[in-house]
């Protein structure tokens, strides 16, 4: 393919983003002019926005930025929201129908730098079909958020899954890579795993985050524990057989205390009263026990919410 065909699709979620929208599609404009100028990619290379679920006056927005625009700026609304991951495949999909030759996603706060777009055009023009963005730093993440992120990337590397650290979803697919992505039909697919897996080769682009320019980020504890979990739960089976291993280490272990205490009790007559150990034991067991159901709970919850194969969002209109 020649470099100034490339076809470059830009896709953003966006979930209450009215004070930033605007914005960044004018930068994100202009710096789709600037590499059309310098002839990497193709003259009608666009931005696709998936509204999901607002509550603002975002979709709005994306329709005045249409109007404005015409077919360099087009949108996808959902009619709840249905969280940021969807929201991205959605928009993967969208721009795969709507044709494009890779597509990149970026987050509507523009807090990742957009700058580094030229780079993964040139990596995809080297031959990468997934160029990675890999923050330099967390600067801009609390104390917590950056933590608790390097925390979920040891585990999975611990659980098999290779991700690199400070991975984002910053990120170029090719169409190779689309197709690959329509193929899969699961639910709670999870993306950082999921170009990781499916092993087509991958570049990585290092770059500077930014602080949000305005409003706040959507995400709280509760919806980075949810993306943490079906993370782990979509792409690892390893914490069932750590549970499997507990178990039967469990096991071995009573069976060695049983025979000391019948050993005790029969040959040495001396059975101390036992009150504290029997309390511990139990508490300790007891907390193991519902600890291991709730693994395996969250393993049925994802087989729950994949064995119906409800549709992964509804779209409501789109321009
Ligand atoms: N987002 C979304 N749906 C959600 C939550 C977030 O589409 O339910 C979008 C959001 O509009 C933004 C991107 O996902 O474009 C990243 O969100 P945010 O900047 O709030 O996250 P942070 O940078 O704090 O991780
Ligand atoms: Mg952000």
């Amino acid at each position: 393919m020649s470099n100034n065909k490339t076809k470059l699709a830009i896709i953003i979620p966006c979930f209450n983003e009215e004070l930033v929208i605007k914005s960044t599609v004018e930068t994100l404009l202009s710096v789709l002019d600037g590499i059309i100028a310098k002839g990497k990619i193709s003259e009608d290379s666009y931005i696709y926005l998936i509204d999901d679920g607002s509550k603002d006056r975002t979709w709005e927005i994306i329709e005045e930025l249409h109007n404005m625009f015409g077919n360099k700026v087009r949108g996808v609304k959902f009619v709840r929201n249905y969280g940021n991951q969807k929201a991205l495949i959605a928009g993967l999909l969208g721009v795969k129908e709507l044709g494009c030759d890779c597509v990149i996603s970026i987050d509507a706060d523009l807090q990742q730098d957009e700058n580094a777009i030229e780079k993964f055009v040139d990596e995809f023009h080297n031959g990468a079909e997934i160029v990675s963005g890999i923050r330099n730093d967390r600067k801009t993440d609390s104390f917590f958020k950056k933590y608790t992120a390097l925390c979920f990337y040891k585990l999975m590397n611990i659980l098999g899954v290779k991700i690199p650290p400070n991975h984002s979803d910053f990120r170029l697919v090719s169409y190779k890579g689309l197709e690959i992505l329509e193929k899969y039909s699961e639910a709670g697919l999870f993306l950082r795993g999921f170009f990781h897996e499916i092993g087509l080769k991958t570049a990585y682009v290092y770059f500077d985050v930014k602080p949000r320019m305005a409003g706040h980020s959507k995400f709280n504890f509760l919806s980075l524990t949810s993306l943490a979990l079906n993370g782990i739960t979509a792409y690892s089976i390893v914490p069932l057989r750590i549970v499997v291993a507990m178990g039967l280490l469990t096991v071995i272990g009573s069976c060695l205390f049983a025979a000391e205490v019948v050993f005790e009790k029969y040959f040495l007559n001396d059975m101390p009263s036992g009150w504290a150990t029997l309390v511990i034991l139990l508490a300790f067991f007891g907390g193991l026990q519902i600890f291991c159901l709730g693994i395996i709970g969250e393993y049925i919850g994802q087989i729950f919410s994949e064995v119906k194969a409800r549709p992964r969002y509804i779209k409501e209109k789109d321009i």
